[in-house]
């Protein structure tokens, strides 16, 4: 068992006493995740393609079902995060999903069609024990009041990036090429490189991690729990495997867990004995209900937007040929990685001057700049031709602008979890924060489905005109979001109190 009086390990004070931008862990963990993403965005962007030319599902069968596995995915953060905090510790926890995540790409590495459903449990049920915890590790990295947080999670969503990128290219050129076993393998091969590099550096991560009950309980208590942990989440699998059979389950499972989920964060905000942190924990599930617009918004990537791609788009940006799916699926990573760090930059800029914006403003600047996206692909219809083809360059500007409003608000919104939450809530806020993301692909789906409503054998011009309808409304209500959090900024702010 570790402790922080092995030789050679930091205190947490060491470790947030860090000189220059940006602690060394958090290159650590930077790598982890970016390698984590790459097996999750690598097995995301394969799944639909594969549902429908492998398992014969039809097209809006294999759309709804992703969906359901996308909603599972970010559900099954809230667990991970609440067990976590709990039991395991964050550490534990990373390294049991990383596990999870593993044997769920080998298995589909081994027989994609037979054992499809079994491999993507298990996936769902290893993200949700990394990806929340990984997160709250970075913001543990830091002292209350650091003004450098920011521009860690800045950097650390750089390397989601990267790994998305680089995972979406090649599982899919390798399942063109080769073989969906090939592919899935080398998402599995993406995650053992992830949790390698985690467990061979997390000693540098001190007493950050550790399990909660450390200390409080005997080790050999510690261990019973965990193993229960780990056998319970063994025992849900053949549960989401159900779920995620029957997509009409999908349903009832959004219109329960939120509620449950919201009740048990109610109960906990009840227990605190301090107003303040009470007061903090409201401000945070504030930014949690507006995120889930965001991403209804935002997600439209993955549904309206791609089909809108496919079927009203050019195929030359800047006079370059290139296919207006690819741009559709990766420029969002491509300008996060070349935007992040630079964001990252300007947050300590402005903090330096005394002018950073405050979080709340931030947000509600995020809303703005994805409505003034949302307003440019309305305004793609002015550009089109007479076969209802329009411009990918305006379109890749604006995705341009959508990746700056994602700057403002979702790396923020993950510095915000480790900060308004005390410590023993931090998993399980940071799990609530993505299980509002599962909401907002969720919404995105329904928002999505209603402007293809024009129906499959509409001309390419009546199909143009109902999408960019869609996104003009959108980018109504994004632009009401945005102003409703700036007029209420000073209310959010008065319950963060000592968080800007
Ligand atoms: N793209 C980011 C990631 O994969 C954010 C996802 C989300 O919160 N919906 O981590």
């Amino acid at each position: 068992m570790e402790t922080t009086q092995e030789s050679g390990v930091q205190t947490l004070e060491q470790i947030q006493d860090f000189k220059g931008k940006y602690p060394k862990q958090l290159w650590y963990l930077f790598f982890s995740e970016m390698w984590e993403r790459f097996a999750f965005y690598g097995m995301r962007g394969m799944l639909t393609v594969f549902m429908v030319k492998e398992l014969l599902l039809p097209e809006s069968d294999a759309q709804l079902k992703y969906g359901g596995i996308q909603a599972f995915i970010y559900a099954m953060t809230f667990v991970g995060g609440l067990f976590a905090d709990k039991i395991l510790g964050f550490r534990k926890s990373i390294f049991w999903g990383g596990l999870l995540m593993i044997v769920g790409s080998f298995t589909l590495a081994f027989s994609p069609k037979e054992l499809y459903y079994i491999g993507i449990s298990f996936t769902i049920i290893g993200t949700g024990f990394f990806k929340p915890n990984i997160s709250t590790m970075v913001g543990n990295l830091y002292r209350d009041g650091d003004a450098r947080r920011d521009a860690g999670f800045g950097l650390f969503y750089s390397g989601i990036n990267v790994g998305a990128l680089l995972g979406g290219y090649f599982c899919i050129v390798v399942a063109k090429n080769y073989s969906w076993n090939a592919a899935f393998a080398l998402a599995g091969i993406g995650m053992i490189i992830g949790l390698s590099i985690f467990i061979f550096t997390k000693r540098s991560l001190g007493p950050i991690g550790l399990p909660p009950m450390l200390g409080k309980l005997s080790l050999a208590k510690i261990r019973r729990n965990d193993i229960m942990v780990y056998a319970g989440s063994l025992l849900v699998i053949p549960l989401i495997y159900l779920m995620v059979k029957n997509s009409e389950y999908t349903d009832y499972f959004m219109y329960t867990v939120g509620p449950l989920a919201l009740l048990y964060i109610f109960y906990e905000i009840m227990k605190l004995n301090d107003k303040a942190a009470r007061q903090k924990m409201i401000a945070a599930m504030v930014f949690i209900i507006f995120s889930i617009f965001f991403w209804a918004f935002f997600e439209q990537a993955g549904g309206s937007l791609s089909l809108f791609a496919l079927n009203n788009l050019h195929d030359t940006v800047a006079g370059i040929k290139i296919d207006p799916n690819a741009v559709n699926n990766s420029s969002n990573s491509v300008f996060v990685v070349i935007l992040s760090p630079l964001a990252g930059l300007l947050w300590l800029w402005l903090a330096k001057k005394k002018i950073e914006p405050n979080t709340v403003i931030k947000f509600g600047i995020g809303f703005l700049f994805v409505s003034v996206s949302f307003y440019l692909y309305y305004y793609t219809r002015f550009f089109a031709d007479a076969s209802g083809k329009t411009s990918l360059d305006l379109f890749t500007f604006a995705y341009l602008v959508s990746t700056l409003g994602e700057l403002c608000l979702s790396p923020i919104g993950l510095s915000l979890m480790t900060t308004l939450a005390p410590k023993p809530l931090h998993g399980m806020m940071m799990g609530m924060w993505f299980l509002a993301s599962a909401y907002g692909q969720y919404a995105a789906g329904i928002l999505g489905a209603a402007m293809s409503e024009v129906g499959e054998n509409a001309t390419q011009t009546e199909k143009l005109m109902a999408y960019t309808d869609g996104y003009k409304n959108l980018a109504i209500y994004a632009l009401i979001a945005g102003v409703a959090l700036i007029v209420i900024s000073p209310l959010i702010r008065k319950l963060m109190h000592d968080v800007h």
